[in-house]
This record gives C-alpha cells, structure tokens and sequence, in this order.
C-alpha cells in the first residue's frame, strides 16, 4: 500500500509517499521560515497562501523522485490539526481533491501523532511500548506509548514548550527567528557553568514542565549586564552572548533528561523514543544517549530531517494506522473539516 501524504499546519509544506512495507520512497519540503523571519514570527495569513503556491509542485516532485504517478497511489493523508486553521485548510482541500479525483480514502491526521511516530521510520526501529518525549515549538509532553493509538499523557508542560524557550530565549538574544538552531549553534562556543539558570520542576516528583520562568531569568542576566534592548543599544560581548546561550541550552536540556529519566522509572520501561523539532538539538540527543545506555535502555531518535515538520511523519502515521486498523477507508463521504485545537487522546483507540 502507497500512501500520499501532506503536512501544511504551520510554516512547512511537507509531501511525502509511503509504502507500508518499504518504508519512506520519498519525501519534499519547502520552509516558510525566511519569508516569516522579517516579522518574527508565523504570519497565518501569508503561510496559507504560500501553501497553496507550494504545495502542488512539492506534489509533483514527491512524485517523480519516487518514480510514481497518482496511480500507483493508494490512500491521501492529510495534517487535519492542531495547527492554522488556514494553513490546515490547504493540505486538506489538496488532499481530499486528489482522493476525490481518483476514487482514494482520505485520511485525516493528527499532528502530534505524526511526530509520535516518526522515530518509527528510523533504524534501528523501537519496539512498543516506550515512553515519548514529544519536545516541539508548540507541545512539550511526556506520554506512554502502547502502540499506534494508545497512548497515554503522564505529563506536560504547564506554559512554554521547550522550543519555545529556546525559540523566545533566542529573541532576546536577538538571534532571529526561529531561535532553536541558531541558539543551539551559538551555545557551542560558550561556556555554560558563567550562568547558573533556574532548572524549574527538575526535582518535582510529577512529570510537568514549567519553561516560562527560563526566559524570565535569561532576561534578567542580561538587563543586569546592560543588553537593554535586543539589536539596539546591544551592549553584549560576544562572548556573554554565547555563554548566556549556553547556559539555557544547558538549563533546557538539563529538565528534559532529568523528567524523562524519571518517566522511566515510574513506567519501569526502558526505551525512549524522541520526537519533534528540539529533537534536533545535538546536547539533548548527546545527554540522552549517555543517560540511557547508564540507564541499561536506549534512545530512539527520528531522522535529523525528519525531526521538525514534514510529511513523511503524516503518510507514515497514516500507514501505521491503517495497518492498526484504525483509519476509516471510506470513499464515499467527502465532508471534511480540519481542527486547529485538537486532543491527541481523541484519536486514541478505546480501551
Ligand atoms: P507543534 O508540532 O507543537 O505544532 P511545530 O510544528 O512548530 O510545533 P516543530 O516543527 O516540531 O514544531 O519544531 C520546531 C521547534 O524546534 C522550534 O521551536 C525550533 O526552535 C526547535 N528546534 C529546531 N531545531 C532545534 C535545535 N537544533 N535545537 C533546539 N531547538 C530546535
Ligand atoms: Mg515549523
Ligand atoms: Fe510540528
């Protein structure tokens, strides 16, 4: 079975073609991020009509890097939230058209999922059940994970996720956006033990999170060292620079081992499975990789570039659950909506 599949709920257009027994044919991407860099941050209504520009070519491509034509095809998938609401419209409409056309199930996906599963694709591939730390720009949690639609929150973040922290923490420093790569870049050259930052909930026995307060304190260091406007009046060294980015790298990264240590304990499995856009950062896959094998399980990662949004992770998770027998295949009703808020429990599968 081939499945197309389209991710458009933010500032990536993702397509991919999956096949449930050889894995990921091919995959095209195109970012939003330079287009939305000059107003620091995700304008809605230009990431839908950049959607629409991209999206039929980035089709055409997935395509032809497979080899494929919409024949060999044989189910649509589609991003159906949480994300824009104009933007989830795009990969739907898209999607749903395309299954029309030629007589195809669509099938809806949830986001989160797809990042869920994503670690999936890689080799060596994790075994079920494991504990997820799903670390992106807008979720931070920590969830049991059963098998393709069982799945179970045992904790998350309580205001802002961590690619938020690194996302905001990166502003101030005034390294652009999105501040997550550039922030984990310039932690490189700095020293982190210059700036003792809170390590908020690290020694809480729950497996929440709290990152608000890190930007607080990132704000506060360097108000105290003259950076009073970001860009302007910048008042930095270089080097102050960089250890401030060091020391909320480490801060960051410090909370997501130590919580995700301690969801394995109280589950007592021994395999972790990464996902989402933070599962990039190279100190978190370094201290988890360390952490584990200490810890006698493993540390499943998704493919670096499959790690923040795409559509891979969206044919792939539609494939798992048609395998399940978990996705409804139905070509006769068209209806369709998307759900820009939108529980992952809700596509779990009843007990
Ligand atoms: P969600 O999936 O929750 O809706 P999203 O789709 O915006 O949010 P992703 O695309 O999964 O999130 O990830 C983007 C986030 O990952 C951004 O906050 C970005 O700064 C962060 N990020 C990406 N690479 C790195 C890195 N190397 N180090 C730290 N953070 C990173
Ligand atoms: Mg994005
Ligand atoms: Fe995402």
């Amino acid at each position: 079975m081939i499945v197309l599949g389209f991710e458009s709920s933010c500032d990536e257009t993702g397509v991919a073609l999956v096949s449930d027994t050889d894995g990921l044919l091919s995959h095209t991407l195109y970012s939003q991020v330079a287009m939305h860099q000059e107003y620091g941050g995700v304008v809605p209504e230009l990431a839908s009509r950049d959607h629409v520009r991209r999206i039929l070519p980035l089709t055409n491509q997935a395509l032809a890097d497979a080899g494929l034509t919409l024949a060999n095809v044989d189910a649509v998938a589609y991003t159906a939230g949480p994300g824009l609401a104009g933007a989830l419209l795009v990969g739907a409409s898209v999607a749903q058209s395309i299954a029309w056309a030629k007589g195809l199930p669509a099938i809806p996906i949830h986001h989160l999922e797809g990042h869920l599963l994503s670690p999936l694709l890689a080799d060596p591939r994790p075994e079920f059940p494991f504990v997820a730390l799903l670390v992106s720009g807008g979720h931070t949690q920590l969830m049991r994970v059963d098998g393709v639609g069982r799945y179970t929150l045992l904790g998350e973040t309580l205001d802002d996720a961590a690619g938020e922290a690194f996302d905001k923490t990166a502003k101030l420093l005034g390294l652009g956006y999105p501040g997550g790569p550039a922030l984990s870049k310039l932690a490189e050259q700095g020293d982190a033990s210059r700036f003792d930052l809170p390590r908020p909930k690290l020694h809480s026995p729950d497996l929440d999170f709290s990152f608000s307060g890190l930007k607080t304190a990132v704000m506060v260091r360097a108000k105290g060292l003259g950076l009073v406007k970001v860009g302007e009046d910048d008042q930095m060294d270089p080097q102050t620079r960089a250890d401030l980015a060091a020391a909320t790298e480490a801060a960051i990264v410090d909370v997501l081992v130590g919580k995700a240590t301690l969801a394995l304990k109280q589950t007592g499995l021994k395999n972790l499975v990464i996902a989402g856009g933070v599962g990039a950062n190279r100190l978190l896959r370094e201290r988890l990789a360390v952490q584990l094998r200490r810890f006698g399980g493993r540390a499943y990662f998704p493919p670096l570039a499959l790690c923040t949004d795409n559509g891979a992770m969206i044919a792939f998770a539609a494939a798992m659950r048609v395998k399940a027998g978990l996705a409804e295949l139905n070509t006769e009703r068209r209806a369709f909506t998307v759900h820009p808020r939108w529980d992952l429990e809700d596509v779990c599968q009843a007990d």
